[in-house]
């Protein structure tokens, strides 16, 4: 059988494709990019219908991280020229979800820079849940605050937080090459202890920073392993003034070729296209929502993305519908599957595809891709009204 036909029986089955195949979808020719994308929207439109949920980030402290992350403006020694604050007060905060809220969303994600969160600051994050959830009860909140420590997933959960999110970002075998302050077992315990208190886990990744179609399928299938309930796709943003502002190497087509293979290996979780997706997929972006059933709202952390309703617009443009907040993401609760608990497919990997697409991009053009990232100046954290 055609490896498009078989990806697609085994999507529609909630069987996990083996490592091969995902391999065999990033090594796919651009003459045959609509066929991957018509394949894998098959398996989108099975678990998910038409339906676009929109989540909204608010940072709650932006900048002056002691990490050091690569890929982050917020790291430890960033010359990136972002704004920096410290705690939004929960009234702030609320203020920021309620233009998301306004604009659509679902789910309201409160992110905070640093290397994981006091029990004093996961009670200035309790009391922004009340003052969010004060005029939007049924509101879906996400926290994303770092490593965390004991019993700090168990009060988050108290405090009405639906969901953790906390990224694996790459393969075990080069963390060490993105980050030195913290590990990838690190991530996953804390992924772990997010889901032993009950919360739904949010677990993703960056492409573009320079790994191999391996690393990419590695870090998927780790994912895959975690059953996280959402898989954010991040595409690097290559920031001026961090160690991967050179790393230009995406083209729209490999973007849609590594979000192809992620729903292949993740058909009924939600799968999420997140930063980077204006300045990788530019103008291809509306293929994307044929693979992913989830985007950000609006801008994100640091970078603004591109207008509110020009999200909404290319969501009804393209044919799809915003998802309400009485409609379940997931179509049916999840249950694990013989897939998730023995996702090692069978046979060896087969060698990393070549380097990046777009590895010898002109420097004028590299220039106007630089172009397109506008570091955020409204929203959180300014006196200026949010992107919503
Ligand atoms: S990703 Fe998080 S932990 Fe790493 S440098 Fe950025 S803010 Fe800090």
């Amino acid at each position: 059988m055609d490896l498009l036909e078989t990806l697609v029986a085994k999507g529609l089955r909630r069987e996990l494709p083996t490592r091969e195949e995902a391999l065999a979808v990033l090594a796919t020719p651009d003459e045959d990019l609509l066929d991957v994308v018509a394949a894998a929207g098959r398996v989108r439109r099975q678990w998910f219908g038409r339906r676009v949920k929109l989540n909204y980030l608010v940072n709650l402290k932006s900048g002056l991280c002691p990490e050091d992350c690569g890929y982050c403006s917020q790291r430890l020694g960033s010359k990136a020229e972002i704004l920096k604050y410290t705690w939004l007060k929960p009234d702030q905060a609320a203020a920021a979800a309620r233009a998301g809220l306004a604009g659509g969303a679902k789910r309201v994600c409160l992110v905070a820079s640093g290397r994981g969160p006091t029990d004093r600051d996961v009670e200035r994050v309790a009391d922004t849940v009340s003052a969010i959830k004060a005029e939007n009860e049924d509101v879906e909140i996400c926290a994303c605050l770092g490593l965390l420590s004991d019993g700090q997933a168990e009060r988050l959960r108290d405090a009405g937080v639906h969901a953790y999110n906390h990224n694996l970002n790459t393969s075990e075998d080069t963390y060490t090459d993105i980050c030195s302050t913290h590990t990838f077992a690190d991530r996953v315990d804390t992924v772990q202890q997010a889901q032993a208190a009950g919360l739904s886990a949010c677990s993703g990744l960056i492409a573009g920073m320079g790994e191999s179609d391996a690393d990419l399928v590695d870090v998927v299938f780790a994912l895959r392993e975690l059953s996280p309930d959402s898989v954010p796709v991040n595409f690097l943003i290559p920031f001026e003034g961090t160690p991967l502002a050179k790393e230009w190497n995406l083209t729209p087509q490999r973007c849609l070729r590594i979000l192809a293979m992620v729903r292949f290996v993740c058909p009924d979780i939600e799968v999420r296209l997140a930063g980077g997706r204006e300045v990788h997929l530019r103008s291809l972006q509306p293929l994307a929502l044929h693979l992913v059933n989830s985007i950000f709202l609006g801008d994100y952390l640091t970078s603004e993305g591109q207008a509110g309703q020009t999200d909404l617009d290319m969501i009804a443009d393209a044919g799809f519908v915003v998802e309400g907040s009485d409609e379940k993401t997931l179509l049916r609760d999840r249950e694990p599957t013989a897939a998730d608990a023995d996702p090692v497919a069978d046979g060896d990997l087969v060698p990393a595809h070549g380097p990046a697409a777009d590895a010898d991009l002109p420097e004028q053009l590299a220039d106007r891709r630089r172009d397109l990232v506008s570091v955020r100046r409204r929203g959180a954290g300014t006196d200026l009204p949010p992107n919503a």
